[in-house]
């Protein structure tokens, strides 16, 4: 059974679109449980309806007409139920609705079973038998089984809209696709894809500019892989035997002008740019050699794939795709990571769409920094056919919207427009104290890590730099900086920010920040080798960054170091003792800088059980709550599955940040919060009344968060924090806080906006 399965998962997979997908499922559930009807019927939300979409069995013409509303027949029950429902004869069911256009007449046993995605129902899976008797177990648990497999590929037809659209051939109907708020605001721009290179099925749809021109390039690459695997044929002539060889010989074929080419240029002349004619008519080779029975020819598929590959590649380095960046331009991509972000021309990109990552993910704070309205973790947004074409980017919703009505688009225009007003109104606090209306001073820092947040944050008034993240001029070398490299970066923070502080974070990679130099493979990042535990394993890493951070404090002395992931007093200790090492060493070299004040980062649970331990040894503490809420709450904050889950309100989180303020404070030290609960003005101001010294935070939210604390006092402010400390739940903190900052006037300024 488990190979059935697998192979009806992947010939799925493979089918070319989503309509050719649900037809082989059908028809491959039929085949494998040998019954006589296998329908699929999938959930249309916008006609709260199911609609039979494939069957194999029922009357062909009544796919796509026949549907049953949510409630209604034993599909909309095994829909409300959420469960199977397998009766020896349906007829007899109460609920039984006849379908009289799908000539259901003679079939009596059914087995329905919801196809859910993320705990919802996407459609029901059905299978039916002429003789009235009951599916055994095992036959359930395989309908569950395959249903549970391929809910992905349903989910990310359905998301995508496409479904209903082709039925209705209503090409042009909006779209929407959720996933999560990134970075918030909104953005009108142009689709542009950033797929990886030699990565065929990365590849997206796109028109040619010119069809001789696609054509010409083809035949170059066509001209330069029949080389390379001549090449390549004459290389392996000592090792090969005879029949090794004659797979050269295949492949040579196989790129003869009038064998795979060909199907190529007929694609090119039908409107596809050469890249995406080659992935459609590989593709469709792969699939029939794998559906082969043969082995022998299934294993070809693998020979096609690889020339495709191939191809593909001489293509790409030929034209080398120059991306042309449309004046408004939305990025779209399964990542983006933040150094790509940071080589592409920032001007022009007004938002972010990936499939991946969620809004505690490191791209997602960066383009916050930015202020780029980004969606994370659309799994369904289908990338290739958004390439070029107009979208919104709805980053406080976490939605894309495509083929967006006159109406819609003119009223994200207007919410456009209000965020720039909006923005414009609070520039106008830059210079004043971020004081509450009754005297209570905060200090305000921004966190740091690119070039441009240097205007950015001075621009916004900026009290000094509360988290600088090293790791990002890391991330975007090809080795590691030399010493000299980081002093020139470090000093280029330090003298903008001077004489304000600027606290700069050791090399904190590991969890999701990877070194394209120094991977790391773990099973579990997050619990692994990150952070400190990194550094004080490589302590020439660890006193080269020190050394350079502190030559370049030299005659400005505004530097912090703060040391990430600390889990235990031995750590702290261990990487104060370096620290004074190099200080010793660079004071001996003649460099005249004091001996900087050190912190530590309070990020999982452990050190906030150690907060005042820790106090005592260092000369200050902030609080990464970005980490502590994924550790206290074991919710990955990458991970979208469980990003319903990741609350910085729930009320451990708000005990340990409480517990942390009070143990500093006994011990005499400051403490500061950095992780992204300080840059939004409802949590800022919990903090605030926690008592907490510093909130530092992206450039783009200080300015909201100063508005807010400048227009409550602490009275108030101390009464809701221990209201809301007495509450047990979470979800409900975070609406009762959003109710009572609405009721006093906070509302446009903590609003996460339901635009559409
Ligand atoms: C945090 O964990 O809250 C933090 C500020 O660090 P980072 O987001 O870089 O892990
Ligand atoms: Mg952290």
């Amino acid at each position: 059974m488990l190979d059935t399965l697998r192979r009806i998962v992947q010939e799925v997979n493979n089918a070319p679109d989503i309509r050719s997908a649900l037809d082989l499922m059908a028809q491959r559930v039929r085949d494998a449980m040998g019954t006589e009807v296998c329908s699929i019927y999938l959930r249309d939300n916008t006609e709260e309806r199911y609609v039979l979409m494939a069957s194999e069995g029922l009357k062909r013409e009544a796919v796509g007409r026949v549907s049953l509303g949510f409630s209604e027949g034993l599909v909309g029950q095994v829909g409300l139920r959420e469960e199977p429902i397998n009766l020896e004869d349906a007829f007899a069911h109460p609920k039984f609705h006849y379908l009289a256009e799908t000539g259901e007449d003679p079939f009596h046993a059914f087995l329905g079973v919801p196809v859910m995605h993320h705990g919802k129902v996407l459609g029901i899976l059905v299978v039916q038998q002429r003789d009235a008797r009951r599916f055994d177990q095992s036959e359930e648990a395989f309908l569950i089984t395959i249903s549970a497999q391929l809910s992905a590929v349903i989910a990310h037809a359905h998301a995508s809209g496409v479904l209903f659209e082709q039925l209705d051939a209503h090409e042009d109907l909006p779209s929407f696709h959720d996933g999560q708020p990134g970075a918030s605001g909104a953005a009108i721009g142009t689709g542009v894809l950033l797929f990886p290179e030699a990565d065929l099925s990365a590849v997206p749809d796109r028109e040619p500019e010119d069809i001789s021109a696609e054509i010409a390039l083809l035949d170059e690459a066509l001209v330069r892989v029949r080389q390379e695997i001549r090449d390549l044929a004459e290389r392996a002539k000592t090792t090969l035997g005879a029949e090794e060889q004659a797979l050269f010989d295949v492949y040579l074929r196989m790129l003869d002008r009038h064998a795979l080419p060909a199907e190529v240029v007929a694609r090119i002349r039908e409107g596809q740019w050469a890249q995406g004619a080659l992935r459609t008519v590989v593709d469709a080779h792969v699939h029939n050699f794998e559906m082969m029975d043969d082995p022998y020819l299934r294993e070809r598929a693998a020979d096609v794939r690889d020339l495709g590959r191939r191809v593909l590649g001489q293509l790409q380095s030929r034209s080398r795709r120059r991306i042309t960046f449309p004046e408004h331009c939305i990025l779209l991509g399964d990542d983006v990571s933040a150094p790509m972000l940071m080589e592409l021309p920032q001007e022009n990109i007004v938002g972010i769409a990936t499939t991946r990552g969620s809004r505690n993910s490191h791209m997602a704070i960066v383009a916050r920094a930015m202020g780029i309205p980004t969606v994370v973790g659309a799994q369904n947004l289908p990338l290739k056919k958004l390439d070029g074409k107009e979208l919104i980017v709805d980053g406080f919703r976490g939605r894309v919207i495509a083929n967006a009505s006159a109406e819609l688009k003119e009223q994200f225009q207007e919410i456009i427009a209000e965020e720039r007003h909006l923005q414009a109104g609070l520039e106008k606090l830059r210079d004043l104290p971020a004081q509450t209306e009754d005297g209570e001073r905060i200090r305000l820092q921004v966190n740091t890590g690119l070039m441009t947040d240097i205007n950015r944050s001075i621009e916004r008034g900026a009290e000094g730099v509360g988290l600088y993240r090293t790791e990002i001029p890391f991330m975007v070398r090809d080795r590691f900086p030399s010493e000299e490299e980081q002093r020139l970066i470090y000093r280029e923070q330090l003298s903008a920010f001077a004489p304000h502080p600027v606290t700069m974070r050791t090399l904190d990679v590991g969890g999701d920040k990877a070194l394209s130099y120094f991977p790391i493979e773990e099973e579990n990042p997050f619990l692994g080798w990150r952070g400190i535990r990194l550094t004080l394993d490589h302590p020439e890493i660890f006193i080269v960054q020190v050394r350079a951070m502190l030559k370049a404090a030299e005659g400005l002395d505004n530097l912090r170091i703060m040391l990430p992931m600390i889990t235990s007093v031995i750590e702290a200790e261990e990487a104060q003792h370096l620290i004074h090492r190099a200080w010793l060493e660079v004071r001996e070299e003649g460099v005249d800088v004091a001996m900087p004040p050190v912190g530590v980062m309070i990020e999982v649970p452990a050190s906030v059980y150690q907060a005042r331990a820790l106090a005592q040894r260092v000369d200050f503490l902030s609080v990464g709550t970005n980490d502590l809420t994924q550790y206290l709450l074991a919710v990955d904050r990458n991970n979208r599955q469980v990003s319903d889950l990741y609350n910085s309100c729930h009320p451990a989180v708000l005990h340990a940040l409480l517990h942390v303020v009070e143990q500093a404070h006994e011990e005499g030290k400051p403490v500061s919060v950095c992780g992204e609960m300080a840059g939004d003005p409802s949590t800022a101001l919990l903090l605030l009344a926690m008592g907490y010294d510093t909130l530092s935070m992206n450039a783009s939210n200080l300015l909201r968060v100063k508005a807010a604390v400048r227009q409550v006092n602490m009275g108030f402010l101390r009464q809701l924090l221990n209201e809301v400390l007495a509450m047990d739940n979470g979800e409900v903190i975070a609406s009762y806080l959003d109710l009572q900052l609405t009721k006093v006037g906070l509302g446009d300024l903590i609003r996460h906006r339901k635009a559409a």
